[in-house]
């Protein structure tokens, strides 16, 4: 349960670099190179990031760039990732509802990528799940940014 975030981070932008380069965007990571170790389910995080990973890849359009950040919070002990995009956006309208189960902004507009809706609406149970918050802040035709909050390990020991 105690988990290096550094690591976790690079396999995660490490499994998604052959889409990334496939779609043409470019997907970077911004973060120290020392985090605390931190309590999380592992496999649980890794859906997460997957989820929206994908989603900024997908809804991103050539030329753009994903960037996948981590800082540490040292007051609320805890550390804050976030997965920002040069994507589509979201209209404000729909973003309220944008974590509903099967919950998708008008299809037509995305390039013809096709999904469920459920990336989101797991993303956030599992967060959840971790006694943690998750947000998304985006702007139409101009990019999304979703951010999530993970508990330092026992001790907050740098990984
Ligand atoms: P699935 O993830 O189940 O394959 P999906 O990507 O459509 O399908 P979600 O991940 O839940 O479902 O996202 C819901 C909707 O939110 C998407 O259909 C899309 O309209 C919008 N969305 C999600 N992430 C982004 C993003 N980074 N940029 C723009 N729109 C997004
Ligand atoms: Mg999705």
């Amino acid at each position: 349960k105690e988990a290096d975030l550094n690591r976790l981070l690079h396999y995660a932008a490490d499994r998604f670099s052959m889409f990334s380069e496939q779609q043409e965007v470019q997907l970077s990571l911004d973060m120290p190179s020392k985090l605390p170790l931190v309590y999380i389910d592992l496999d649980a995080i890794n859906q997460v990031l997957d989820n929206l990973l994908s989603n900024a890849i997908k809804y991103t359009p050539q030329g753009g760039t994903v960037v996948l950040m981590a800082k540490e919070n040292h007051k609320q002990r805890r550390v804050q990732i976030s997965i920002t995009d040069t994507g589509i956006g979201i209209p404000s309208r729909d973003l309220k509802r944008i974590f509903e189960r099967f919950y998708r902004v008008d299809k037509a507009r995305s390039r013809g990528q096709g999904g469920t809706g459920l990336g989101l609406a797991i993303a956030r149970e599992l967060v959840q799940a971790h006694g943690a918050d998750i947000e998304i802040t985006s702007e139409w035709n101009v990019g999304t940014t979703v951010t999530f909050w993970v508990p330092f390990a026992q001790g907050g020991k740098t990984g």
